[in-house]
């Protein structure tokens, strides 16, 4: 074999070659060159800001902007690597006050894409225009434009077929370009913002200044309206560390993460740590599987914040995190003990409430349980592993319920544990996709039809879904831009708090990986309509789950893939006691 080994020999990349590879970087998908361009506008002092989406991006995005505009002389040198007017000496990168810095957008999206730009400066009388392909200047010219800039980015990763492919569905970009316009849009209330996506108007902002404004037409004004204004701080009151913004009250908290936005010094950040901050200002607040709805608006001095560790800047590193930590948590925490009804708290567990009448109440299983669960799931995981199709269960005879979440029953083998929540998903799945296939679900009309304001990535899940929507019993009509008229539901579906069960439903519908579209549909329909943990239920309703489970095809698994139940056998438990 060694006498086939070929020398290598290293060699520098072609400029095109190493151009993409530093492209692929800042350029991953469509909504990062979206990101790009807002920041630019943004740093260009823009108070409107216009963005068009054709083909989820992969035929076109627009920017258009209201901002300073580049010198003609210096449009072409935009579109050289390392070139910006934000930095000059190696002192500058240690305060930071621009959302761009590192001079390398604009020359990393025409690597991947052709790009129209044209732009105008105050002084000039007329707006410049320059056409790159290949990452080279192709043409120019003297065109008629108000003062601003507008960048068109066409046939983005058309030369680049692996990262076509990589693209996931035209739906899940979109999806990511109307969140990320929509974080901008709440960083930024001054500005106006408005996307269109498809030839529709996805989201437009009134640029007021005020972020419930914002926030009303990012999320409805409904929740704007619930909001509870953070500021700390208090007003007048001068802090090296400043925290500003609107956190939701306990009952508009949401099913799934991702409802916390961070801003800190403008800039809309991940962080895990403060993501955590706000969460813990929740704590004792919120019921178990309930997470926080929050936006959050972090401003320190430029030098505390190193925003030149991550290639798109979405990650930022504090000098003194702790700091930052407990400003934010606190400020989130005043908010919502000023302003919020405090229920008790209990101190221990952390999540348990101990309020009366609010939905989805819950106390969260005892330790012993939750142990018992983590340790049986690792055993038993090999044995649910691969379900062999049409497993039938024997008669179950229900004993009670522990912690208002798992169902105890006995069988010929030994004793079942059985997770309600995951139990229900399994029946009620299989339950609609066979009334689905008898063409018999049900839908439960409404006396009123109730309107609902979506946010601009549940319309988009919604225009993705609309037919398999109204297949399952979704009546749905468009009414205004942002609102629907809801005049059915499938049947299935609790009754109660519509327009919340709306959106948490299509917020989960968004993030269902399954195959099939109406797959999709069906296991998140089951998920919302299926009792949750925590639930206390009567012994025939317990009955009833279970002899409905004996009936299921593959009952030993939720749609999702998880145990809907542990076996311990009879075997198992005599050898645990010893009786053998
Ligand atoms: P960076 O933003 O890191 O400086 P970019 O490659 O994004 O790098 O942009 C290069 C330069 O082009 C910027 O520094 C800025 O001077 C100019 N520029 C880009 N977009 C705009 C815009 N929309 N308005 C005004 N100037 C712009
Ligand atoms: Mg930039």
């Amino acid at each position: 074999m060694g006498s086939e080994l070929q020398e290598v020999t290293i060699r520098i990349l072609p400029p095109e070659v190493s151009a993409l590879i530093a492209a692929g970087e800042v350029v991953e998908r469509p909504a990062s060159v979206v990101k790009e361009l807002i920041e630019n506008s943004l740093d260009a002092g823009a108070s409107q800001v216009s963005i068009e989406v054709r083909q989820s991006g992969l035929d076109l995005i627009r920017v258009t902007d209201n901002g300073k505009g580049i010198p003609s002389s210096d449009l072409a040198l935009a579109f050289h690597r390392c070139a910006t007017s934000k930095v000059t000496s190696a002192q500058d990168l240690a305060r930071i006050t621009t959302l761009g810095f590192r001079g390398e957008a604009l020359p990393s999206i025409a690597a991947a894409a052709d790009v129209e730009m044209l732009s105008r400066t105050a002084n000039a009388v007329a707006g410049t225009y320059l056409r790159l392909a290949d990452g080279k200047p192709v043409g120019q010219g003297t065109w008629g434009a108000p003062v601003g800039t507008t960048v068109t980015v066409l046939q983005l990763f058309a030369k680049q077929p692996a990262r076509r492919k990589f693209m996931r569905s035209p739906t899940a970009e979109n999806q990511h370009i109307a969140s990320l316009v929509s974080q901008y849009a709440l960083a930024y209330p001054e500005v106006r913002f408005s996307l269109r996506m498809e030839g529709r108007q996805a989201l437009l902002t009134s640029g007021s200044g005020q972020l419930t404004d914002a926030v009303a037409s990012v999320h409805g004004a409904e929740v704007a309206a619930a909001m509870l204004p953070v500021l700390w701080p208090a007003d007048g009151e001068r802090a090296p560390i400043s925290v500003t913004g609107l956190a939701g009250p306990p009952h508009v908290s949401r099913a799934s993460r991702g409802y916390v936005s961070l801003f800190v010094n403008r800039r809309w950040v991940q962080n895990r740590r403060l993501t955590f901050a706000v969460e813990e200002a929740y704590s004792g607040l919120l019921p178990a599987g309930r997470h926080p709805f929050a936006i959050v608006d972090l401003r320190l001095p430029y030098e505390e914040v190193d925003v030149n560790v991550h290639p798109t800047k979405a990650e930022v590193r504090f000098r003194q995190e702790n700091e930052a930590f407990v400003a934010v948590q606190r400020a989130v925490r005043q908010a919502l003990l000023e302003q919020a009804p405090v229920p008790s708290v209990s101190s221990t567990a952390g999540v348990a409430v101990a309020q009366t009448g609010v939905p989805g109440e819950t106390t969260p299983p005892p330790l012993w349980q939750r142990a018992l669960e983590r340790e049986d799931a690792a055993t038993t995981a090999a044995d649910t592993a691969a379900p062999p199709p049409k497993v039938s269960l024997p008669m179950l005879r229900v004993v009670g319920q522990i912690g208002n979440t798992y169902i105890v029953a006995e069988g010929p083998q030994g004793i079942y544990l059985i997770d309600q929540h995951a139990a229900h998903e399994r029946v009620l799945f299989e339950e609609i996709c066979a009334a689905r296939q008898r063409q018999a679900l049900d839908a439960q009309g409404l006396l009123e039809a109730t309107v609902v304001e979506v946010s601009p990535r549940q319309r988009e899940v919604i225009l993705a879904y609309y037919e398999v929507l109204s297949e399952h019993g979704f009546h749905l009509e468009p009414f205004g831009e942002r609102t629907y008229l809801i005049r059915a539901v499938p049947a299935v579906l609790p009754g109660k708090d519509l327009s919340q069960a709306f959106a948490e439903f299509l917020d989960t519908l968004g993030e269902e990986t399954a195959p099939d579209r109406r797959d999709r549909v069906a296991i998140t329909l089951a998920c919302h309509a299926a009792v949750t943990a925590g639930q206390p239920l009567a012994v025939e309703e317990m009955r009833e789950l279970v002899r409905r489970l004996e009936q299921a095809q593959v009952p030993h698994t939720c749609p999702h893939g998880r145990p809907t139940m542990i076996h311990m056998s009879t075997a198992l438990l005599e050898k645990e006691f010893r009786r053998r």
